[in-house]
């Protein structure tokens, strides 16, 4: 039996976290290794018609992502991520006559915004850089290779956008609660 391949969003977020914690990565994403590990050959050239990249597999099972050089660098990285996707999602001869659906399409890009920003390894450097403010911000964007844009709304999607309570201030909270005689919330 073969095994179903990734359909929900939960799953191929779960496969993001899976290729960190197997490549043993860290900030900025390595996709060549995953590529080299997925045995997807790159090819990044000029492409027309407002193609940002395209997945394709050959009836040999041979897989080729094509990534347009047109596009910013952070572009180019958020593509990349998302086209290693149609890989897992898909299964069978994948030509340039095929176009995904709406819901792959938006399952891809759920994966690359994990792959290249995983929750866990933005809370850490999170944590090492203090709240993500200003500097921060741009700091955090850099550190991950990924548009301000998208780093806003993965901070935003964790919650990190706001100020974290550190251990101290919280060991502080509950201490003054306990003295009122009253439950920490
Ligand atoms: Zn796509």
């Amino acid at each position: 039996m073969t095994k179903r391949p990734p359909n929900t969003h939960i799953q191929v977020i779960a496969c993001a976290n899976q290729a960190w914690a197997r490549l043993n990565l860290s900030p900025p994403c390595d996709l060549q290794a995953v590529c080299d590990f997925l045995d997807i050959t790159v090819d990044k050239c000029m492409m027309y018609n407002d193609t940002y990249g395209m997945f394709m597999r050959l009836p040999d099972g041979r897989e080729i992502i094509k990534i347009n050089s047109c596009l910013s660098y952070q572009q180019m990285r958020f593509t990349w991520a998302h086209e290693i996707c149609h890989s897992i999602t898909t299964t069978g001869p994948v030509t340039l006559e095929c176009r995904a659906s709406f819901d792959e399409e938006q399952l891809c890009s759920q994966f690359a915004r994990h792959l290249l920003v995983p929750d866990e390894v933005l809370s850490r450097e999170c944590a090492r850089l203090g709240h993500p403010e200003n500097n921060r911000f741009g700091a955090l964007a850099e550190l991950f290779q990924v548009t301000k844009e998208l780093m806003g709304e993965r901070l935003k999607e964790t919650g990190l956008d706001r100020p974290q309570v550190s251990q101290e201030g919280r060991r502080s909270a509950l201490k003054v609660f306990k003295d009122l005689g009253v439950e920490w919330p």
